[in-house]
């Protein structure tokens, strides 16, 4: 199937960022530059705090609200977290799921983010599943390796029916935060081989129609050339998305490119 049944999904994950106030300061930015645009989804992930003065400020705009983390149970004795209901309500509509932050510093395993994975589907959320390798594995040559590992037991009883809302984001460990982005080839390949874990997970027809991001120190000046690859079909932006600037011309990237993939 032709890649230009994926729409670009350009997000924007805050992490521990903005006040309340500062969150609706760069939304209202955001919306006034790119809030009618539909031909990219936009969308931001502000921490639970801000979920809800960002849902108000973002009404009546095309842009989307994602949360960053959530609990796999609907209710219940898990003090300091939050459901897949409880994000509905504040109309969140993504979620991104086993960050490498959430791996490394919460020992998140892939069965405890599957059941996540599949909370999210069931709860009518569109995960945004992060896999990625740290610099050891690159250079040890474990690269696919490791992103099998964490596709397989991501996506442990994910069917082709949640192929329109299921989302992957290539995130390589050593690029986040660090200014090193992997090269379009780089992230093509392994993003190439994530698609083909797809297909062998949910079938070729389902399989191409997830939209796969690449993260990992995207900016301005790099989104054009990592956009223009085959498998790449959006971003998972960290310390770009904070200013309004940075991440609307990244918005403006996938947006130039989005008539060349035929949409
Ligand atoms: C991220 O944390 O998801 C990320 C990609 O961060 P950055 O863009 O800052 O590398």
């Amino acid at each position: 199937m032709a890649k230009s049944v994926r729409k670009f999904l350009i997000a924007g994950n805050w992490k521990m960022n903005k006040t309340a106030s500062e969150a609706v300061d760069l939304v209202s930015e955001l919306v006034g530059e790119v809030g009618k645009t539909t031909d990219v989804t936009v969308c931001v992930c502000p921490p639970f705090t801000c979920l809800e003065s960002v849902a108000r400020a973002l009404e009546g705009s095309t842009v989307r609200l994602g949360a960053q983390n959530m609990h796999h149970e609907a209710s219940g004795a898990y003090t300091g977290e939050i459901s897949a209901g409880m994000l509905r309500t504040l109309f969140v509509n993504y979620v991104i799921l086993g960050h490498s932050e959430r791996r490394q510093y919460f020992a998140e395993s892939d069965e405890f983010i599957n059941k996540k994975v599949i909370a999210a589907l069931e709860g009518n959320l569109s995960p945004i599943l992060c896999v990625g390798e740290l610099l050891a594995e690159r250079e040890s040559g474990k690269t696919l390796e490791v992103i099998k590992r964490q596709i397989d037991g991501g996506l442990v009883g994910v069917t082709a029916a949640h192929a329109d809302r299921l989302v992957i984001a290539y995130e390589p460990v050593w690029a986040i935060g660090t200014g090193k982005t992997a090269t379009p080839a780089m992230a093509q390949e392994a993003q190439g081989a994530i698609r083909l874990l797809l297909n062998g997970h949910l079938g070729s027809a389902a399989g191409a129609k997830v939209r796969i991001l690449y993260g990992g120190s995207m900016k301005a000046d790099n989104a054009e050339a990592l956009l223009a690859q085959p498998d790449i079909d959006g971003g998972l932006v960290g310390g770009a998305s904070l200013e309004a600037k940075s991440f609307i011309k990244i918005v403006q990237a996938a947006q130039k490119q989005a008539p060349i993939r035929g949409r």
